[in-house]
């Protein structure tokens, strides 16, 4: 595409996407690379964005970051899943924990050996086995890497945290290392005439900004990757029918717990992320079914405590940009696509697309097929979370209202049906392509809005009903009495604070 070495990188935009590429690409590679961050204080940042998954614990630790500070700059508690209310069933709540459930087995998952017994009438909750369920609903931390004794995994964790504060926090991190921050409104993108390549960024004070690879974290607007190249945008809204969101802070309660709650309501869904000073909430819902007011009202009779801010409206479009690297641009962040924040996944995409860049970083030109593996890899990601979430929507019983029967006649895409159809028949998943979600994390999903497989592995036939029954038994206390010695997310939130 061209064989210009890359010397000079210009991110636009300072919302987490920007200060996060800025932040690995400097502490990988350093003076090599002279890197420049272009944001507007007026234009501001999206600010939202409060709910992890465990990877970025492997973020924060590449770029060398001590959690306990993170944990006290970005006021951060412990996430340990999300649980789901009222999405199979009005009434019914399951979890989405991170970490294991039960004792798999090479060839042979846990959720076979209780589906046999719950084909046998040996009747025990699938989150008895989760640790992660059960800290959870101790409102409980520690570090568990394994339950002594056993070859159990302990507790997997993520963290809720203020999505402004953390980029601030990265925002020192890379100014300390040499990233220049231009503060700015960028009025003009200069390319060039014959290859169409970015080539500057023109702020609205005529300072001009150039460079040879350009990262678009310039949010949903996408103002290089769209309104400079018009790379095209796959719209999933047939999928994924929510367009709008409404959010608002509001005041702590005790206790702080460690787990999102999603709870569906007639059109959608609404957010509560606890953080150490306050709650952040958010109702998620799809126009066509109900309006503004409604669902602002909706979201107001149901705080914790007292708001701290007006309710914020934000207007989205489920989808993914059709090339995420295009020409010498490269976008990150909500200009490359947005999958509502269901499962919270936009952090985790942000990481990965950075990494990304970093492992197939164009040091000596940018090359076609280079850029294309970056675009399958993206797309390939993409559309995994997208069937992960489509599925929550698809696999509901609830008859209450047209949104929920509409979305479960949903025609889902291939791949997520053979995914569905497949674990209906054994039991079985299938981690495909390196995707982000695990075999326990789509399980859980299954089995918590009540579908439940047919069959299992004929390897659980190696145990007795009173056999099946003894082991799970034992599993159920040790994990309880593990849970039971953790002290409480209150308390390891204030050593961390110490
Ligand atoms: C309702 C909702 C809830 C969400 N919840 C979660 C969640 O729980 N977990 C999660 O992982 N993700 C969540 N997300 C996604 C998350 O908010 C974003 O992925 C994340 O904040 C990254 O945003 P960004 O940096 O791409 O864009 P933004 O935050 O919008 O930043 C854009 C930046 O570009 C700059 N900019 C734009 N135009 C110009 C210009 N012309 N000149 C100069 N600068 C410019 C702005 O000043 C700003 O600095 C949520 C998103 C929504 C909409």
């Amino acid at each position: 595409m061209n064989n210009k070495s890359v010397n000079n990188v210009v991110i636009l935009g300072g919302g987490t996407a920007g200060w996060m590429t800025a932040a690995l690409l400097v502490k990988t590679f350093g003076k090599r690379l002279n890197i420049k961050l272009v944001e507007s204080e007026e234009i501001g940042s999206i600010g939202v964005g409060e709910a992890t998954i465990p990877p970025i614990i492997h973020f924060n630790d590449e770029l060398g970051i001590d959690p306990k500070a993170f944990i006290k700059e970005t006021k951060a508690t412990i996430k340990l899943g999300i649980e789901f209310e009222n999405w199979g069933n009005i009434g019914e709540s399951y979890m989405h924990a991170f970490g294991d459930v039960g004792k798999s087995f090479p060839l042979c998952d846990f959720n076979h050996f209780w589906v046999k017994a719950q084909k046998e009438g040996v009747d025990f909750n699938f989150w008895d086995f989760s640790l992660n369920y059960q800290a959870a609903k101790r409102n409980a931390f520690a570090h568990v890497d394994k339950i002594p004794g056993l070859n159990l995994a302990g507790l997997a964790f993520a963290f809720h945290f203020d999505a402004g504060l953390y980029a601030q926090f990265l925002r020192k991190y890379c100014e300390q290392r040499g990233v220049t921050r231009i503060e700015g409104k960028v009025s003009e993108v200069k390319q060039n005439s014959q290859t169409g390549d970015v080539e500057s960024l023109v702020l609205e004070s005529g300072e001009s900004i150039s460079g040879e690879l350009f990262v678009d974290c310039s949010g949903i607007r996408g103002l290089l990757i769209e309104q400079s190249l018009n790379t095209g945008y796959e719209d999933w809204s047939h999928w994924l029918p929510a367009d709008t969101a409404i959010a608002v802070p509001c005041e702590s309660v005790e206790p702080i717990t460690p787990y999102t709650r999603s709870i569906a309501h007639e059109s959608g869904w609404q957010w509560r992320i606890p953080l150490q000073h306050r709650i952040g909430n958010g109702i998620v819902y799809s126009s066509k079914y109900m309006s503004d007011e409604e669902a602002e009202a909706k979201l107001m009779s149901n705080l914790d405590g007292k708001p701290l801010a007006d309710p914020k409206l934000i207007r989205f479009k489920v989808g993914r940009r059709l090339k995420q690297w295009n020409r010498n641009v490269v976008s990150i962040g909500l200009s490359s696509g947005f999958l509502e924040p269901l499962e919270s996944t936009s952090i985790h995409l942000i990481q990965s697309a950075v990494v990304r860049l970093v492992k197939m970083f164009p040091h000596h030109g940018i090359n076609e097929t280079m850029v294309d593996e970056f675009n399958k890899q993206s797309r390939i990601e993409f559309e995994r979370i997208r069937d992960f979430i489509i599925l929550h929507y698809k696999l509901n019983h609830r008859q209450d209202s047209k949104f929920w029967q509409d979305c479960s006649r949903l025609d889902v895409p291939k791949s997520l049906q053979q995914k569905m159809d497949v674990f209906k028949a054994s039991g079985l998943v299938f981690r495909e392509n390196d995707e982000l979600f695990t075999k326990i994390g789509w399980q859980q999903v299954f089995i918590g809005q009540g579908l439940i497989p047919e069959d299992y592995h004929r390897t659980v036939e190696q145990l007795s009903t009173e056999e099946l029954a003894e082991m799970l038994t034992s599993v159920k206390q040790i994990i309880a009495k593990t849970a039971d010695k953790l002290p409480s997310h209150k308390e390891y939130l204030e050593a961390c604070l110490k």
